[in-house]
């Protein structure tokens, strides 16, 4: 934490909001219902959600298998696997905070299908759900929608939270989550909001500014394993918190957003508490959190800003959307 360091004077790049309001509709849109996409297909007329193979995958089953020797001490591995995309809704201009509680909850139930679909893959050991929101996370198509790899690999920081987590249910009988759960609860400072069976908080470890982890209370593994009545309550609590994030200063806020989950490659996971982060770029509404020195060069997170202050805000930001307010009623 370097806190005092937030207000010195920044003469270097920044970001401009988007101007106007996107159309609910667009012709050249891949992701609108009914257009046709880079590859010819064309996309359903859907009325919800809609899920897809990507066009251009990063991962699939068609990737080269036959590499090239490496040199010495080298390896290497086909990557195989399936990309998706998921639409959130056919309206090309809502993004995942102007959804309706019905609609997020949807989307959740979209995420835990497609966990168990692909995961069941024999090739498949994890399926990495993610959003990048916003042209500062290199998005310049708004319409909301979220990625899925299914890969014959585990991604690092799966397989780094997977490895302490086993360790510290070994060492001490604890889900080491719930551990951190009961510390952020027994300071209170960066709780964002919660109900009975989901909570949203700034970690005291948090690496941006406005970092919020979203989780159920008890320990699930995946987002697959949540009750009825969980998913209900995690749709709530993640909606509650990207609406503050776009209130916050009145604007669409960027984000990256991994839901992170056990692998799912047959290994023993029962210290593993699935939770959604948010990796915001933004400290302030137009100033980028730049990855340089420490960050790339060095591998640790310098933090300009203090997350108690940062969850302070965020509390303060309502939990009613900015482009709702005057609608009367939740919108
Ligand atoms: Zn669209
Ligand atoms: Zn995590």
């Amino acid at each position: 934490m370097a806190a005092h360091r937030q207000n010195r004077p920044w003469g270097g790049g920044t970001v401009e909001r988007a101007k106007g309001e996107a159309p609910d509709y667009v012709a050249d849109c891949y992701l609108c219902p009914g257009n046709v996409r880079v590859s010819g297909r064309r996309n359903a007329d859907y009325a919800s959600t809609y899920v897809f193979d990507n066009d251009m995958p990063c991962a699939s089953p068609e990737a080269p298998r036959d590499l090239a020797k490496p040199p010495g001490i080298y390896r290497n591995q086909p990557a195989e696997g399936l990309a998706r995309v998921v639409c959130y809704s056919p309206r090309h201009s809502l993004t995942l905070a102007e959804l309706g509680l019905d609609e997020v909850e949807e989307l959740v139930r979209v995420w835990q299908g497609q966990y168990e679909e692909l995961g069941a893959r024999p090739e498949v050991k994890h399926v990495l759900i993610f959003e990048n929101k916003g042209e500062a996370v290199g998005v310049s198509n708004p319409h909301p929608h979220c990625q899925i790899y299914a890969t014959n690999f585990v991604f690092k920081y799966i397989e780094t939270e997977a490895r302490v987590s086993q360790r510290h249910l070994q060492e001490t009988g604890r889900v080491l989550f719930q551990d951190i759960l009961a510390a952020e609860r027994e300071d209170g400072r960066r709780i964002i909001c919660e109900n009975d069976t989901a909570v949203a908080f700034v970690p005291y470890f948090a690496r941006y500014a406005y970092e919020v982890f979203v989780a159920p209370k008890r320990t699930r593994p995946s987002v697959a394993a949540l009750t009825e009545r969980e998913r209900r309550d995690f749709a709530d609590v993640l909606r509650r918190v990207v609406i503050r994030f776009d209130n916050l200063w009145r604007m669409p806020f960027p984000y990256v957003m991994p839901l992170h989950q056990a692998p799912t490659d047959g290994g023993d996971y029962r210290g593993f508490h699935f939770h959604v982060e948010f990796h915001p770029p933004l400290r302030r509404p137009n100033l980028l959190k730049y990855l340089a020195g420490p960050e790339i060069g060095g591998g640790n997170f310098l933090s300009d800003t203090s997350p108690e202050e940062k969850a302070q805000e965020l509390r303060a930001a309502g939990e009613v959307h900015y482009k709702h307010l005057g609608e009367g009623g939740e919108g």
